[in-house]
């Protein structure tokens, strides 16, 4: 069963007069407990995928089901609502409130849905557990390291227990030693989770994506097994990215 399937999705934007299209006639399937990542340089159109998904912004075009139902005809008060109960974000820039503590940060999904206090304080107990960050509990976000805070952004994407998790470049703005730390998490959590990870680093979709969709200019180039598309790559773009001829 898939638990996102995106069909035709195309998306332009019109700057001082002229259209450019950043995504074209996209498809992407995954099945539930994958791992996919897209992979692809700057520019690419990544991000925009990933806020078409989450419908942070609407396609021109193309269809999205979301574990079986139609996000795409969802109205945005729906399409939030959608979004917070079934889909994990967790975004480049951590988007976390200065003026919550860690735990708020982590529970505000679950605050927002007025869920008993009692299965708040389980569900970060949890969580915090998984992630090593159960002192960090009363905290500020402004007294907190880069990866603590990288962490903390995942807790919270895990709050709701989502059908699917989205990651943009979770470890971009991390340093080596945070960043396989992330990774191994990321292998953890692919036993429980369906997720899709952006990252324009290949080492990083070789270790732990299951499947690979390999994008440039805003098209699917390639989309496959990791290791097929890593050691024989069907189409020649993809090769070239591979092997650092690209460009
Ligand atoms: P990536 O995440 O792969 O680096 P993005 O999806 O952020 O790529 O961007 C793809 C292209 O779309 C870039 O050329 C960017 O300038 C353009 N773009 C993204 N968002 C907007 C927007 N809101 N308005 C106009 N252009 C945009
Ligand atoms: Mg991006």
């Amino acid at each position: 069963m898939y638990v996102l399937n995106a069909n035709h999705i195309s998306k332009s934007y019109k700057t001082a007069g002229e259209t450019m299209r950043i995504l074209q006639n996209v498809n992407l399937q995954v099945m539930k407990g994958e791992m996919v990542a897209i992979m692809g340089p700057s520019g690419s159109g990544k991000t925009t995928l990933l806020h078409v998904l989450t419908g942070v912004d609407t396609p021109d075009d193309g269809e999205i089901v979301i574990g079986g139902e139609t996000f795409s005809q969802l109205t945005e008060e729906e399409k939030a609502f959608f979004r917070r109960k079934h889909m994990g974000m967790i975004f480049q820039d951590f988007q976390l409130l200065e003026s919550l503590t860690v735990k708020e940060n982590i529970l505000l999904p679950l605050i927002l849905e007025r869920k008993e206090a009692d299965i708040q304080q389980e569900r970060f107990s949890r969580i915090a557990d998984v992630l090593g960050i159960e002192k960090l509990a009363d905290k500020g976000i402004t007294e907190i390291s880069g990866g603590q805070k990288q962490r903390v952004a995942i807790a919270r994407a895990l709050a709701m227990e989502p059908e699917l998790l989205l990651l943009d470049e979770p470890t971009s703005a991390l340093d080596p030693i945070s960043t396989s730390k992330i990774e191994d998490l990321a292998m953890e959590l692919k036993k429980d989770y369906t997720i899709v990870m952006v990252t324009h680093n290949m080492q990083q979709a070789a270790r732990i994506s299951d499947k690979t969709a390999f994008f440039l200019l805003g098209e699917v180039v390639e989309y496959g097994e990791t290791e097929q598309i890593f050691s024989m790559p069907k189409d020649k773009r993809t090769e070239d990215y591979i092997t650092g001829r690209f460009g």
